[in-house]
């Protein structure tokens, strides 16, 4: 279910709802993009009709910052808890290792995503790190075959906001992933 707030779309659902409904679009391979709204990206949105556009055009838009819920809720709204964009990667990456699905990485300085791909295989060592990348390569064609040729499921994107999402919406139709999410800093954060 979906609410507007300051006319972004925005998901309704708690992470127990949310993550089997992203894991169901990857077994009928419906491509999904997860971005994480939060009061600042509310605010741009409504300066910025393209970005608004973009944010609506994501399948899932998750309440990520408390602002979200406290105005949902002064519109007698039903968005009741945050949904993190930390969180959500987190609990996706979990049911990957779950149920073998594969991830990627793509995104951050040289070597911070490998670094954050160790962090979560000692967390979940059952799970599959289909590759990595780092956000600075600039031969885009050379990036998209590289994810292609690892085969991952999941595709996370960590190279700051809306950069990463305007990515993930022009490529997507030419990678093979299924699901993606936009995370911003997150990589830098689980590499430490
Ligand atoms: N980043 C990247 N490629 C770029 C620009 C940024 O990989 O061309 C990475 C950067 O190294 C950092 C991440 O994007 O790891 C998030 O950047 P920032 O903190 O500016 O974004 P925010 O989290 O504020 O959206």
């Amino acid at each position: 279910m979906k609410e507007q707030v300051l006319g972004v779309d925005v998901n309704t659902e708690n992470y127990d709802e949310l993550i089997p409904k992203l894991f169901a679009n990857i077994d009928a391979e419906k491509k999904s993009l997860v971005v994480a709204i939060n009061p600042e990206k509310l605010m741009k949105a409504k300066e910025d009709p393209e970005l608004k556009a973009l944010l609506n055009r994501a399948e899932f838009q998750i309440p990520d910052g408390v602002g979200v819920i406290i105005a949902s809720k002064l519109q007698k709204g039903n968005i009741k808890s945050r949904v993190t964009g930390v969180d959500t990667m987190d609990r996706i990456v979990r049911e990957a290792a779950r149920c073998g699905k594969s991830i990627f990485l793509y995104g951050a300085k040289p070597g911070v995503a490998d670094a954050a791909a160790s962090k979560l295989i000692e967390t979940y060592p059952d799970l599959i790190v289909a590759g990595t990348q780092d956000g600075y390569e600039q031969d885009t064609q050379k990036v998209i075959d590289t994810i292609n040729e690892a085969k991952p499921e999941i595709l996370f994107v960590a190279m700051g906001s809306p950069k990463q999402e305007l990515w993930i919406e022009q490529h997507r139709d030419n990678l093979y992933p299924t699901l993606y999410q936009g995370v911003g800093g997150t990589f830098d954060v689980l590499a430490g």
